[in-house]
């Protein structure tokens, strides 16, 4: 048997494997996934659940879903569900639900020992001035006047602060570090700010709340987290996390902080703050439209969460930032796709085509046939369904030119082409409307081609889908193009808006499907053949999003660079 632990070769496992041979941390592995609740959780964030929950599952250990939920004001409890069941969807049950909230307490209490300790105290500057004399790189610090007031004093303010005395921002509570520390994050770094502000969770309980940096790593201990894996930007945040454990009664394994390359997506972005804007600025229908790179977007566009996984898995988990190619997702979405979508036949621009030597029963009523077609041709467990066929159908506009140009290899007057598992048929003449435009196409059928081969063998290039037009059911379709035009959305103005694509939908209402697309599952994702993978919408039955198309562009991009 293989031993995923004993195999995982990314950096983050070879860094866990190490530690537990070592017996660090009683050879425990734990982890979290700390979102913020204030916005939806989008393909970056999959690339965080799949570490955090993915390391810990191959190590045997447990992952938990922590809320970071440390800024009231943008935070809400739409946000906190609409995660957890995301973070489920994507494939995965977390140990426990928390909220740093619920620690609120116990950061309290040690920030009062801090104080005592003479590790902390409260400055009763204004923010600007604390963050310009915070200096830079080269540039010395600037100690506060307020750094060397007795503890004594800095207790109590502390506790008038939380008591809520002051208004916003007349103070704060910083650790006494080194204003000339090189690293930045450790010249005595804001711990508590002052804010008025209702919690979705604590209500008016607090008017202070924790900094990341005071909640994040203490959280993580609190909780028994062993590593903590985040994202390159808390690289320089590292030291301070170190540093404010050790000040505290903790076991001597303290949790160690691991940082790895954020997920990015060509033609995509992934700031939850811009994309609340499209949502705010309905260039969107919401956070979960289809469009959108959200996980909700992504499943209502009918990606398996099953693909997503293996994206993030596969595409490996390096230190060095990088932006995957959004064909190579889509390869994975169609990968899973081709072996679990079944196969239904949909015409999404019609055009009606008569047969005129099709048969008429004893009461002059046409023949109507069914063909048995399987279902899904990669997997015979899918069975197969019934199809009507009959004199009267519809085809793609698409696939008919009453003048073919070169190369067209479709239907035209006196072109004989195959009707997909059904008959070939030969154009023989057009009914156009009163503006010259061909409303309906006619055509003979060869009674001996049953099945769509000919006895005499003789080759046919084209075969077309096909809707009998009696039979059909209307749906809607949206096709999609990419929300952002440029590959790196901002590169050229360092505004990702500025290259929103105007024409990233495109809906088509007047589709027609053959009658089994009406038993579809809010959600299912059909094959339409030759068109590609369309997903139900779940909340709208009957409207279709088409979630990639059927040719392999990564494939495409590939050959091209091999060149
Ligand atoms: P944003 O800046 O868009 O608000 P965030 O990083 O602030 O995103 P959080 O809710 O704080 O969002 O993120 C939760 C976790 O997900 C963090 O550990 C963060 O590092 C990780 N994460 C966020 N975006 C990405 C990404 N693009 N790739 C990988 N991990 C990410
Ligand atoms: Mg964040």
């Amino acid at each position: 048997m293989t031993d995923p632990a004993a195999e995982a070769t990314d950096f983050i496992s070879e860094i866990v494997r190490a530690d537990t041979a070592r017996g660090t941390f009683d050879s425990r592995v734990q982890t979290r996934f700390p979102p913020e609740p204030n916005g939806y959780l989008h393909i970056g964030h999959a690339k965080s659940i799949v570490v955090n929950f993915g390391t810990a599952e191959r190590f045997g250990g447990t992952c938990n879903l922590r809320f970071d939920d440390t800024n009231p004001e943008t935070e809400d409890t739409e946000y906190v569900e609409q995660i957890v069941h995301d973070v489920r969807w994507l494939g995965y049950e977390p140990a426990s639900v928390l909220f740093s909230s619920d620690y609120f307490e116990q950061l309290y209490d040690w920030a009062e020992q801090l104080v005592r300790d003479g590790k902390a105290y409260v400055d009763d500057q204004d923010g600007d001035t604390i963050s310009e004399q915070r200096g830079g790189y080269g540039k010395p610090g600037i100690e506060s006047p307020y750094r060397d007031r007795p503890a004594a004093e800095s207790l109590d303010l502390l506790r008038r602060m939380r008591a809520g005395e002051f208004p916003d921002g007349a103070r704060c509570l910083r650790a006494k570090i080194d204003m000339q520390a090189e690293n930045m994050w450790l010249r005595d770094p804001v711990l508590y700010r002052i804010r008025h502000a209702n919690h979705h969770r604590t209500g008016d309980a607090w008017a202070i709340y924790p900094t990341y940096d005071w909640a994040h790593g203490q959280g993580d201990a609190i909780e028994g987290i062993t590593h903590s894996l985040c994202t390159m930007e808390f690289e320089s945040h590292r030291p301070l996390y170190d540093w404010l454990l050790a000040q505290l009664p903790l076991p001597s394994d303290t949790p160690k902080q691991i940082e790895f390359a954020r997920l990015e997506v060509t033609h995509t972005i992934t700031s939850k703050r811009r994309l609340r804007k499209l949502v705010e600025e309905g260039v969107v229908d919401g956070w979960s439209d289809a469009r959108m790179p959200t996980i909700s977007g992504l499943r209502r566009r009918g990606y398996p969460a099953a693909a997503i996984r293996a994206f993030c898995t596969e595409t490996g988990t390096t230190r060095t930032n990088s932006r995957q190619a959004i064909e190579l997702l889509e390869s994975f979405v169609r990968r899973e796709l081709n072996l679990t979508a079944q196969r239904r036949m949909v015409v999404l621009r019609p055009l009606r085509l008569v047969l005129d030597n099709w048969p008429t029963d004893d009461a002059g009523n046409p023949v109507v046939e069914y063909f048995e077609v399987a279902n899904n041709p990669e997997n015979p467990d899918d069975g197969v369904r019934r199809v009507a066929f009959t004199g009267e159908l519809v085809i793609e506009r698409d696939d008919f030119a009453e003048v073919p140009p070169p190369k067209f290899f479709r239907l035209s007057p006196g072109k004989e082409v195959r009707l997909r598992g059904a008959y070939l048929i030969t154009a023989t003449d057009v009914v156009k409307d009163a503006d010259g435009t061909v409303v309906e196409v006619r055509a003979t059928y060869d009674p001996e081609s049953r099945g769509g081969t000919a006895p005499d063998g003789r080759k046919v290039k084209s075969t077309m889908h096909w809707v009998s037009a009696p039979h059909a059911v209307p749906v809607t379709a949206a096709l999609y193009d990419r929300l952002f035009t440029a590959a790196v959305p901002g590169e050229a103005t360092g505004e990702p808006l500025d290259d929103l694509n105007p024409d990233s939908r495109e809906l088509l209402e007047g589709a027609l499907a053959e009658a089994a697309v009406a038993d579809a599952a809010p959600g299912q994702v059909l094959q339409f053949e030759r068109l590609g993978y369309f997903a139900n919408d779940p909340d709208r039955p009957g409207y279709f999003h088409r979630t990639v198309g059927l040719r392999d562009e990564w494939a495409a991009i590939q050959k091209r660079q091999a060149k």
